[in-house]
């Protein structure tokens, strides 16, 4: 196939990665050929808003990540609802399984990350569900619109997913039971004591939080119908549907023995994969954390979106590099505000842990040699994304260091020397981007 065949900037994965590097390409590049493939069947959404699809019904048109006629606008080919079945790397080209192929000149593995779904007796039952995508909430809003009345959920796993699934759950009136195999739920993103906030409010909402136990099996009832599920312990639970969130996995499906991976697929400061012509970004990626300093896979929304502006950048011919991002969460799950960002708990005894308590208020920030590694802020978290900018920027806080978790802390709080050199430099753009939990009015489609 001649060269000007080849689309010339071919991306798999049309979410948070994908749109932020067609967005980055489409800025140096208005005529070069781009495709975006997607095995889900809609235009890019917001995945966070999965759950209010599910408790109010939320429509697509609301989801939207980006108006309606983004693709057309772009000048961009949208593949969706086709699943890419392998990549040629060095032929430069991929196979779709519905057999068509594409032939292209640079590659974008934008492709998220896959729910994990351990193998138990009784998982195959008809109403267990993950809850990662729009599908999941649709199909999980069909199983309750059948089975109106007393309805009982399990939710495997209480991580972001599993607690984001269950408020849906229970704002739809079903009685949920969260198992989380660790001692506490949000165990990777929250510490012990900020994550008893949360499953207190859980438990006000009548959720069971049960900690430090598994499932080791699901009850199939004649039909193959969920029919409760019994724990490692022996002990018995109630359930009509189970939702398993024990974690998602980055989707190396079509990298694997072709990209140098570790957990996620490695790219280095320009997202540029082992392969020539080749990169990745988002879920599916292990890029470089600027906390730990080294590449770690970090899944979150903003990460997804900036490294895809990296890559875009250059797949155009620039020349941008990737200055790191962090895993960053801003909840607010049965109405408590949390944010997190970095490490969550110090590794060892060489970190500084500075701690602040009050009524339903919980403020930590980790330090090493005088820099921020790390915060946890719940309950309160109005300064919390001064915090994550000081530790972002690398600004020594040594002088002031206690003050960072009291009440009336603030830019004033600072030494005049960093609050002037703040005030006069914006925010940079990818400093604390919450995800986009409203789109934007003009997202909205005409009925
Ligand atoms: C319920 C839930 C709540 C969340 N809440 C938050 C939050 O509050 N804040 C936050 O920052 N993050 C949140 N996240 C995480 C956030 O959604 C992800 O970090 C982000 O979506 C990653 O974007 P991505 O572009 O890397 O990949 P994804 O959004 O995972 O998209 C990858 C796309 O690639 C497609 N794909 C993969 N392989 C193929 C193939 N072989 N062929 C065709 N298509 C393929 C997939 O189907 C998918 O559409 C949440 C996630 C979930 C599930």
């Amino acid at each position: 196939m001649a060269k000007t065949d080849k689309i010339k900037y071919l991306i798999i994965g049309n979410s948070a990665g994908g749109i932020g590097a067609a967005e980055a390409i489409r800025e140096l590049d208005k005529a070069g050929t781009m495709a975006i493939v997607s095995d889900e069947p809609y235009p890019a959404y917001s995945r966070p808003l999965i759950s209010e699809h599910l408790f109010e019904g939320r429509p697509l048109e609301r989801m939207l990540y980006r108006a309606p006629d983004f693709y057309e606008q772009n000048n961009i080919q949208a593949v969706f609802g086709e699943k890419v079945a392998q990549v040629d790397f060095s032929g430069h080209s991929l196979k779709l399984e519905s057999g068509r192929s594409l032939a292209w000149q640079k590659l974008l593995l934008a492709t998220g990350g896959v729910p994990i779904v351990p193998r138990m007796e009784g998982g195959d039952a008809k109403d267990v569900f993950t809850f990662t995508r729009l599908d999941d909430a649709k199909a999980i809003d069909k199983f309750l619109n059948k089975h109106k009345g007393k309805t009982q959920a399990l939710v495997i796993g209480g991580g972001l997913i599993g607690v984001s699934a269950t408020e849906a759950l229970v704002r739809r009136g079903v009685k949920v039971c969260i198992v989380e195999m660790k001692d506490w739920i949000l165990n990777t993103i929250l510490d012990e004591e900020g994550a008893a906030l949360e499953a207190k409010a859980l438990v006000e909402a009548d959720v069971d939080i049960i900690t430090g136990h598994t499932v080791a099996k699901i009850n199939k009832s004649p039909s193959g119908a969920v029919d409760g599920a019994v724990l490692d312990d022996g002990r018995s639970i109630a359930a009509d549907l189970v939702v398993v969130a024990i974690g998602v996995t980055p989707r190396l499906e079509l990298a694997d023995g072709q990209l140098k991976t570790n957990r996620g697929i490695i790219v280095d400061r320009r997202m540029a994969t082992s392969q020539p012509d080749v990169y990745a970004c988002g879920d599916v990626a292990e890029a470089y954390d600027f906390v730990f300093g080294e590449n770690r896979v970090t899944p979150v929304w903003p990460n997804a979106y900036v490294g895809g502006r990296i890559v875009g950048q250059n797949m155009a011919g620039g020349k941008a590099e990737y200055q790191g991002g962090t895993a960053m969460n801003s909840l607010k799950y049965f109405g408590v505000n949390i944010v997190s960002a970095g490490m969550v708990a110090p590794p060892d005894k060489s970190y500084e842990v500075i701690i602040q308590r009050g009524d339903g208020i919980y403020k930590k920030v980790i330090l090493k040699d005088g820099l921020i590694t790390g915060l946890v802020f719940a309950g309160d978290i109005e300064k919390s994304g001064i915090i994550y900018n000081l530790m972002k920027d690398k600004v020594r806080v040594d002088g002031f260091k206690e003050e960072l978790v009291s009440d009336d802390f603030g830019l004033a709080s600072l030494p005049e020397e960093i609050w002037r050199a703040r005030l006069a430099v914006p925010p940079s753009e990818e400093a604390f981007i919450v995800p986009p939990v409203e789109p934007p009015e003009e997202v909205v489609m005409d009925e």
